[in-house]
């Protein structure tokens, strides 16, 4: 009896310690567990925040917070649910924001879209509450973030068309901030008052459109020539008649266009109708104006023709390039007579989505 006291005591005494100490330390090992270092489980009891913590999974950013001289206790809930950044500042940047009244799912975003540039903008301004909404769009750009902020508050736009319109330039004035377009052959490329065609680019597939379609000799690139014959050769079946009276134009033939319209009506009217050398599409070869042959192509929007464009042009792959209700976005006054290519799928999306080429363009990524 006494051997097996003496053997059975020490291992009881055992068991007992180990009990103790496994109870005594499950806080402990519960957070390292979790991935906590000691530095950090040492102040996670020193804040009394365990029942906190423990409910979450590991994170980074608390036990940066933790470890810095920045940890706030209010913001423990934040903390845990931020994605750790691991940039200089982060934890301070991170405070500063949840002063502010972003959210953690609003910080994550920040982080996660936003340059520090931007960053510090948001850090040393106001609370912007769509930000979450101007965020969430795929064709946000950080760097226009500014911008983005100032055109909303001068036109009281929605974030949508905050977005879209700074993205094409809309905030700057009319041929100023001007870009050399880089890829002038593009089917799709972008021409306007703040995007400049190289003086000397010409396409390099120009081809004649058919004299049955045509008053002259009118040059158009080659994608958009059966199209368009088609669409002319398709209109006449309905008694109707459309055909190219303007299309591709040199620089040099628009600026003595744009010039003679400036000494007969100064810069700024013949800014509202007439191309400035560079920035017309009909440069690209892919515009076309059009006129039926009955009436002047200026008459052509209450043609008969005119409103079976508006119905079908979409189908052979053109849109109406300058429409009324576009005015204060395109620059330009209606022209119902000019249409640009882009192709039938593009077109017939446009022509359902109400938009112009430029606005698609402002929202691709
Ligand atoms: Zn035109």
């Amino acid at each position: 009896m006494k051997k097996f006291i003496c053997v059975l005591l020490p291992i009881i005494l055992v068991i007992l310690v180990t009990i103790y100490f496994v109870f005594s330390n499950s806080k402990e090992i519960t957070l390292k567990k979790l991935n906590y270092n000691s530095e950090a489980i040492s102040k996670i009891n020193d804040f009394d925040i365990y029942d906190i913590v423990v409910k979450e999974k590991y994170s980074k950013t608390l036990e940066m917070s933790l470890l810095s001289d920045e940890f706030n206790s209010k913001y423990v809930n934040d903390y845990i649910k931020i994605n750790y950044v691991d940039s200089i500042n982060f934890i301070e940047y991170v405070n500063k924001l949840l002063d502010i009244g972003y959210s953690y799912i609003e910080i994550n975003m920040i982080h996660d879209k936003l340059e520090n540039d931007s960053i510090k903008y948001i850090l040393e301004n106001n609370y912007i509450d769509n930000l979450e909404q101007y965020l969430s769009l795929v064709y946000f750009k950080s760097e226009n973030l500014v911008r983005y902020i100032d055109y909303s508050k001068k036109n009281n736009s929605d974030v949508v068309d905050t977005v879209t319109y700074v993205n094409m330039d809309l905030d700057y004035d009319f041929y100023t901030n001007i870009k050399e377009v880089e890829k002038p052959d593009d089917l799709l490329v972008t021409v306007n008052k703040y995007n400049q065609l190289p003086s000397d680019y010409e396409p390099s597939n120009l081809v004649l459109i058919d004299s049955s379609c045509s008053t002259g000799n009118n040059y158009i690139r080659s994608e958009a020539k059966i199209p368009f014959e088609t669409l002319c050769n398709d209109i006449k079946k309905e008694g109707l008649f459309v055909k190219a009276m303007s299309t591709y134009r040199s620089y040099k033939t628009q600026n003595s266009i744009y010039n003679g319209y400036v000494n007969r009506n100064g810069v700024e009217e013949a800014d509202t109708y007439s191309a400035r050398p560079g920035h017309s599409e009909h440069q690209t070869g892919l515009a076309i104006d059009v006129m039926n042959n009955t009436t002047s192509y200026t008459n052509f929007g209450s043609t008969k023709e005119y409103k079976w464009m508006q119905e079908n042009a979409h189908k052979y792959g053109f849109i109406l390039s300058y429409p009324s209700d576009k005015v204060s976005i395109t620059g330009y006054v209606s022209e119902p007579w000019h249409y640009r290519y882009v192709g039938v799928e593009l077109a017939t999306y446009l022509h359902e989505n109400n938009l112009t080429l430029d606005e698609y363009m402002a929202r691709q990524v």
